[in-house]
């Protein structure tokens, strides 16, 4: 029993929770279950791995990821076209230029959403009572 910001004592457990569910074919499961064992659907997320080996991989994935961006970006044809003197050229250049733009603030706005989503949903399955915030 730890006292809250009121001076009460709140339980680890305030209230008995509800029996978890499935949320496809609403059998009991266990709140340890990563996968419904009556209809195969994921419940849980499975924790990442945090094995030498899987940090190796993302640490090196996350080293050569800039690589292959700036690889791409040299091997685009959009900044020969944006560089050109000729009006069409340089027009279809710019249109490239501001495509790449729009692409990239879509994509930083839906890692920006996904990552929140997941955030999320790490806190629900840490099962914490958020009410005092
Ligand atoms: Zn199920």
């Amino acid at each position: 029993m730890e006292p809250n910001y009121n001076g009460q004592n709140i339980e680890s457990n305030p209230t008995p929770q509800p029996q978890e569910t499935c949320p496809v074919c609403h059998q009991p499961i266990l709140p340890q279950y990563y996968y419904c064992p009556n209809c195969g659907n994921k419940v849980h997320r499975e924790p990442l791995s945090t094995s030498v080996k899987s940090q190796i991989s993302i640490y090196l994935f996350s080293a050569i990821l800039p690589v292959i961006g700036f690889l791409f970006v040299k091997r685009w044809p959009g900044i020969k076209y944006a560089k050109s003197k000729d009006p069409k050229e340089r027009q279809i250049g710019q249109i490239a230029w501001t495509i790449v733009i729009i692409s990239t603030i879509l994509v930083i706005y839906f890692a920006y959403v996904a990552t929140n989503r997941a955030v999320q949903s790490a806190l629900n399955s840490m099962n914490m009572d958020l009410g005092a915030f």
